[in-house]
């Protein structure tokens, strides 16, 4: 299956401007694919986008594929893949960050995908696990092994916008207990990072069972 979601039928029009698709347009038009607000991170290693992270020193870096500004109009694009059903999307935007990726992937050691979980409450109601999209694009495009099993999501985060940075850490906390795991260096992958409090709770359920472990993480978006 691995290179095959660009054969992937994505009829209709393009996510972002709503202009009808032609030849080989897949999801987006050419020209919203040209402008795709990348953020380059990952051409610089150890890029670290949050604070918290940072203080880490099993964390290898934290990078996003897409700017998310206020004003964008790829807004649209994330927003149908997260509330609107189109998983596809994720598994799309998945791959062309997964391209990426593996073009800057300097070292020998292929780290193991780790989506963030969601719970199994949310997940029914949603319907499904837009990380896990978004992480089986970018396995699909590297080669790296996916794991959705490694890390279980306990707690549901309430509302993160009522929160400052230290509220939003504070609510985040104990959410996620993690397995022990045969791997030397993991990639979490979630769909969008703000304050990074969301990873940095996932990052310490897994160096709780598993102190020597390197953790790399990436997000689609980054909220300016
Ligand atoms: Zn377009």
């Amino acid at each position: 299956m691995r290179g095959s979601v660009t054969g992937l039928c994505f009829p209709g029009t393009c996510r972002v401007c709503g202009r009808v698709l032609i030849g080989q347009e897949k999801m987006l038009c050419l020209r919203c694919l040209y402008d795709l607000p990348r953020t380059y991170h990952w051409i610089f290693p150890c890029h670290f986008i949050t604070e918290p992270l940072s203080s880490m020193p099993s964390c290898t870096g934290a990078i996003s594929f897409l700017f998310f500004r206020e004003e964008s109009p790829y807004r649209k694009l994330l927003h149908r893949f997260k509330y609107g059903g189109e998983k596809e999307i994720g598994l799309y935007m998945g791959f062309l960050y997964g391209k990426e990726l593996l073009r800057f992937h300097t070292t020998t050691e292929k780290p193991v995908i780790i989506p963030i979980p969601m719970s199994s409450f949310k997940r029914r109601k949603r319907g499904y696990n837009q990380a896990e999209w978004l992480a089986a694009g970018i396995a699909l495009a590297t080669g790296w092994k996916l794991d959705v099993s490694a890390v279980k999501r306990v707690r549901e985060k309430t509302s993160q916008t009522v929160y400052d940075r230290e509220g939003r850490r504070e609510n985040m906390k104990n959410s996620f207990i993690a397995q022990s795991i045969p791997y030397r260096e993991v990639l979490v992958v979630d769909d969008i990072i703000t304050t990074g409090a969301t990873m940095e709770s996932c990052a310490k359920a897994i160096l709780d069972t598993n102190a020597d472990i390197r953790i790399g993480f990436a997000s689609l978006a980054y909220v300016e």
